[in-house]
């Protein structure tokens, strides 16, 4: 461990901790917006500025290493002033329509807008322009609003390992894009969505459903597979219009393109409400004491006529560990049979 101030208060933190480790470890605020826990400093939209006795500039503290006896101011006049002049610079140029963008209640870049009162900015010019529309069914990608803070491309490269998307070009025609600027072709996790601070990358799915105020947040487990990813599920007129997940979480908010975008099915007008059954070749809806006494004669017959062994059972990793235990259980013990098996073993 080392010891070391953050304003006038000593901590101790474990050798190699950044000095935005430190204090975020101590509840000691820092403002950021390329920054997350879970990818590797970068140091890039340099809003976490701070002061190191000794050293003659300001230092980003996401990629300053603490050392023994190291004196950190973290706030003050001159620090609060140059960031603020950061989040003008980023603002500059960019889009400002609050008012109807989806990331609106929820965007890191209207939070420091907030916070430093900026509602006339001194540095005006040139904005860039960039088409908006991608042909890709699930992430809608805003370039304008796109700060340049490389967190897309960082997860997609540090956690999925895919390197779908890279920062092209130089200076002002910067822009995060595919090769070839083409359409977004990827696995579509939507990790970059999950990390993006700006309206810059939304999902498709949830555009003009509801704004961030309406939405009621139900924690779940995603039903696709065994993983048993947390989710939380975005809920707005009795409608789930998205998915996230807390990087808290066992799944440290990851998820797969099932978990993040197979929702819709929850409320999919061809859902089956009512068991059916096959009758003169077509499926009629019958009640679940008819589907069972149906299901329960057929097994029957099969196991009269043939023995238990000509009856397999095939379970679920979408079912919980109860009922799959339940499943094997009603096999082995009321049906007569080890022909069980599940999906997971494919
Ligand atoms: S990305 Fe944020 S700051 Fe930009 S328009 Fe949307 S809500 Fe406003
Ligand atoms: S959706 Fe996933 S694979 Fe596609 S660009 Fe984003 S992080 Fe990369
Ligand atoms: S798209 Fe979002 S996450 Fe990616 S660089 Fe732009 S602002 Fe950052």
């Amino acid at each position: 461990m080392l010891t070391l101030t953050i304003d006038g208060r000593q901590i101790e933190v474990k050798e190699g901790s950044t000095v935005l480790q430190a204090a975020r470890e101590h509840e000691i605020y820092i403002p950021t917006l390329c920054d997350d826990p879970r990818l590797e400093p970068y140091g890039g939209c340099r809003l976490c500025l701070v002061q190191i006795e000794g050293v003659p500039r300001p230092v980003t503290a996401c990629t300053t290493p603490v050392s023994e006896g190291m004196k950190v101011e973290t706030t003050n006049e001159y620090i609060e002033g140059l960031r603020r002049t950061v989040v003008e610079l980023i603002l500059s140029d960019h889009p400002n329509d609050c008012m109807v963008c989806e990331k609106a209640g929820d965007c890191t870049l209207q939070e420091l807008a907030y916070f430093y009162g900026l509602r006339e900015n001194r540095f005006r010019g040139e904005r860039r322009q960039y088409a908006k529309r991608d042909a890709n069914p699930f992430i809608e990608r805003d370039m304008e609003k796109c700060i340049l803070c490389g967190k897309c491309v960082r997860v997609c490269e540090e956690v999925q390992g895919v390197s779908a998307i890279e920062i092209a070009y130089r200076g002002f025609n910067a822009k995060v894009c595919p090769p070839f600027e083409k359409d977004l072709d990827c696995e579509f996790c939507g990790q970059c969505v999950s990390v993006c601070p700006t309206g810059a990358l939304m999902g498709k799915l949830s555009l003009g459903k509801g704004r961030q105020k309406d939405i009621k947040k139900v924690d779940t487990v995603c039903p696709y597979c065994g993983c048993g990813c947390n989710l939380t599920l975005h809920v707005a007129r009795n409608e789930v219009i998205r998915v996230s997940s807390s990087p808290e979480t066992l799944n440290e908010g990851w998820l797969c393109v099932k978990g993040r975008f197979g929702f819709k099915f929850i409320s999919s007008p061809e859902r089956l409400n009512t068991p059916l059954i096959r009758k003169n070749g077509r499926f009629e809806e019958v009640s679940w004491q008819e589907a069972l006494d149906h299901v329960a004669e057929r097994l029957g017959g099969i196991r009269d006529r043939y023995g238990p062994d000509a009856i397999a059972g095939l379970s679920s990793a979408r079912c919980t560990n109860e009922e799959n235990y339940l499943f094997q259980k009603f096999f082995r013990a009321a049906v007569g049979t080890n022909n069980v098996d599940h999906c997971a073993r494919y």
